[in-house]
C-alpha cells in the first residue's frame, strides 16, 4: 500500500501526547509570544533537526524536548492553539478519532490552574473538532514521579463532563509503581473516566501486572514487554483478558534500541494480544499514525485486514459511549472494505 492509500485509511489513535505533538513553527512562535529564551535555537530546520535528533538515540536529549515544549505551553491561549492544530494535524492524516493526553500539573509554572489548562486542551479540542469533524478525548495524565496525582484525578473528574474521558499514570515507570498512585486510579474511575497506565515500555511485566492490579486499568500504554514473559501467566492473562495494548512502535525504537525487525509488534498480534496502533509523540518522534501504519506493513508484514483489526480494537478501546463505537465501527468497516 502506498503512503497515500495509508493515509487515506480511517484511523483511530489512542496514545498520543499534546505535549510530544507541536509544529516546529508554533514552538517557536509561542517561545517569542512568552518570552521564553531557552530553545537551543529559532531556526525553523536547525530546531526541527535537534528535535528529532532527541528521538533517534539519546532518551536524554528525547526528555529536553519536552522541557522545551512544556515551556512554551504555559498560558491558556498557547494551550488552546496547540490543541487545536494536534487535531487539525491529525486530520490530514486520516485519524478520525483521536484521545489526547497531557499532564496539566506541568503547565502551571506561570499562574495557570491544573484546571485552567485542562479547559484550555478542551477548548482547543471542541474548536478542532468544529473545522475537521475529527473527535477528540482527553486523557488527563499524573505523573508517576510526583506525589500529588489525586490532585490530577480530581480536576480530571470535575471536567469529566465536559470531554474528560480517561486518566493515566506517566513518567518514569522504574521505581515508582503504580501502585503509589492507587489512590488517584480509585478517584478516576468512581469518577466515571476510563483508566489506562503507561506500564510495560521501560519496565518489565511486573509493572504490566502492578498496572492491573494496583489500580484496576483498563488499557496499556506500550504493555510492548509482556513479551518477556511470553508463555507465562501475566502475559496469558493480557492476553485472554483482551486488555489493549497501546504500541508505539517508533517510540520505542527511539527510546529502547530496537531494531524495527525485533519489535515485538507482529508477534503480539499473532499471538492474539489486542493490539493498537499509535504515535505517542509525534514531534519528537518525527512520525505520523500513517508512518506507523507503514513501519507494520514493511517490518511486520500488516496488510489491509491486520490494519483493519488493529483500528477496530482501538475503536473498541475508547472511552466513548457505545452509539460513538458503533458510528465509528461502521465507518471503519466501510473505510478499509474499499
Ligand atoms: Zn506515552
Amino acid at each position: 500500500m502506498t503512503p497515500e492509500l495509508l493515509r487515506a485509511l480511517p484511523k483511530v489513535e489512542l496514545h498520543n501526547h499534546l505535549d510530544g505533538g507541536l509544529r516546529i513553527a508554533t514552538v517557536i512562535e509561542l517561545a517569542d509570544d512568552l518570552a521564553y529564551g531557552a530553545l537551543p535555537t529559532t531556526d525553523h530546520e536547525a530546531l526541527a533537526a535537534w528535535f528529532y535528533r532527541g528521538g533517534s538515540g539519546s532518551l536524554e536529549q528525547y526528555l529536553a524536548g519536552f522541557e522545551h515544549t512544556i515551556g512554551v505551553m504555559q498560558t491558556a491561549a498557547a494551550i488552546e492553539r496547540v490543541a487545536y492544530e494536534a487535531v487539525e494535524d491529525l486530520h490530514a492524516d486520516g485519524v478520525i478519532y483521536a484521545e489526547i493526553r497531557f499532564a496539566p500539573v506541568l503547565n502551571t509554572q506561570r499562574n495557570l490552574r491544573r484546571e485552567d489548562a485542562i479547559e484550555a486542551a478542551l477548548a482547543g479540542f471542541a474548536k478542532g473538532r468544529e473545522v475537521t469533524g475529527v473527535g477528540v478525548g482527553l486523557i488527563v495524565d499524573g505523573m508517576r514521579d510526583r506525589p500529588d496525582t489525586a490532585a490530577d484525578a480530581r480536576a480530571a473528574v470535575r471536567l469529566a463532563g465536559d470531554g474528560v474521558v480517561g486518566f493515566d499514570l506517566a513518567g518514569p515507570e522504574r521505581g515508582y509503581p503504580a501502585a503509589a498512585h492507587s489512590e488517584a486510579c480509585a478517584i478516576a474511575l468512581d469518577g466515571g473516566l476510563g483508566l489506562t497506565i503507561h506500564a510495560g515500555e521501560a519496565d518489565g511485566p511486573l509493572s504490566i501486572a502492578d498496572a492491573l492490579d494496583s489500580c484496576a486499568a483498563q488499557r496499556i500504554g506500550h504493555g510492548i514487554r509482556i513479551m518477556d514473559d511470553a508463555g507465562g501467566a501475566i502475559a496469558a492473562r493480557v492476553r485472554d483478558e483482551r486488555v489493549p495494548l497501546e504500541v508505539c512502535p517508533t517510540s520505542n525504537l527511539h527510546t529502547l534500541g530496537i531494531a524495527p525487525a525485533d519489535h515485538p509488534l507482529g508477534r503480539l498480534l499473532r499471538t492474539g494480544f489486542n493490539v493498537t496502533l499509535n504515535t505517542d509523540n509525534r514531534l519528537m518522534s518525527s512520525v505520523s499514525l500513517t508512518d506507523e501504519f507503514a513501519f507494520a506493513a514493511e517490518h511486520h508484514g500488516f496488510g489491509r485486514k491486520d490494519l483493519a483489526q488493529v483500528t477496530a480494537n482501538a475503536v473498541d478501546a475508547l472511552f466513548v459511549d457505545d452509539e460513538t463505537k458503533r458510528s465509528l465501527r461502521a465507518r471503519v468497516n466501510a473505510g478499509y472494505a474499499s
